[in-house]
């Protein structure tokens, strides 16, 4: 999976729309201090489905709406694209969307789809929300100090089996309500007899 474009539009400092192309080879992003460098790497992340606020230094996740400046007001809602390339599967539109009282909405292609879904598309791919392949700030030092679980939990998002785990926990969901039925219908065919 390549990235190829990243379009924001009211996200934290973005106010207007902006597109950054992510061209074959090297891409490197310069600014002066709190011009929005990190900001450009929480989009990637956000859009890749990130859940907690914190990890994109906010207190909730509508601190990621522009939120307005002396001479600017507020934005309701922000919007991030993400265009992938997905080799012989062809080229995806991932987009999130967050509107004031209203939470995160995702589209592929369009399409109304769910967090999980996302989530998925990205960790088969061995990226997402916390690949080890985005490192903020503060990242290297927490890396160091992980503790086993969670270096493993690094090294599984690097290898690209993190999805594994969702998908055995939704098929263990699935066997339990089957097993309850096949009990239930046990019952049943008992009081029959
Ligand atoms: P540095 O080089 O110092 O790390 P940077 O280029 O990475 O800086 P960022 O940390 O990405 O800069 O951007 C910080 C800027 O984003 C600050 O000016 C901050 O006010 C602004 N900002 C963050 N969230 C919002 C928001 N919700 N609405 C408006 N502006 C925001």
């Amino acid at each position: 999976m390549r990235f190829r474009r990243l379009v924001l539009t009211g996200f934290k400092s973005f106010v207007e729309p902006a597109e950054l192309r992510i061209e074959p080879g090297l891409t490197g992003v310069v600014g002066p201090n709190g011009c929005g460098k990190s900001n450009l790497l929480e989009a990637l992340r956000w859009v890749m489905g990130e859940g907690s606020p914190k990890s994109l230094r906010g207190g909730g996740m509508e601190d990621v709406i522009f939120a307005g400046t002396a001479s600017r007001p507020a934005r309701d809602f922000a919007e991030v694209s993400l265009l992938i390339d997905r080799g012989p599967e062809g080229e995806s539109e991932v987009t999130r969307r967050i509107e004031r009282g209203a939470g995160s909405a995702y589209r592929i292609d369009g399409r109304d789809v769910r967090q999980k879904d996302v989530a998925l598309l990205f960790a088969d791919a061995a990226t997402g929300a916390h690949s080890p392949a985005l490192v903020s700030q503060g990242r290297i030092g927490a890396m160091i100090a992980a503790r086993p679980a969670e270096r493993r939990q690094m090294l599984e998002e690097a290898a690209g089996i993190a999805g594994l785990h969702v998908r055995r926990k939704d098929a263990e969901t699935k066997l339990r309500a089957t097993e309850a039925n096949l009990q239930r219908l046990d019952e049943l065919l008992g009081d029959q007899e």
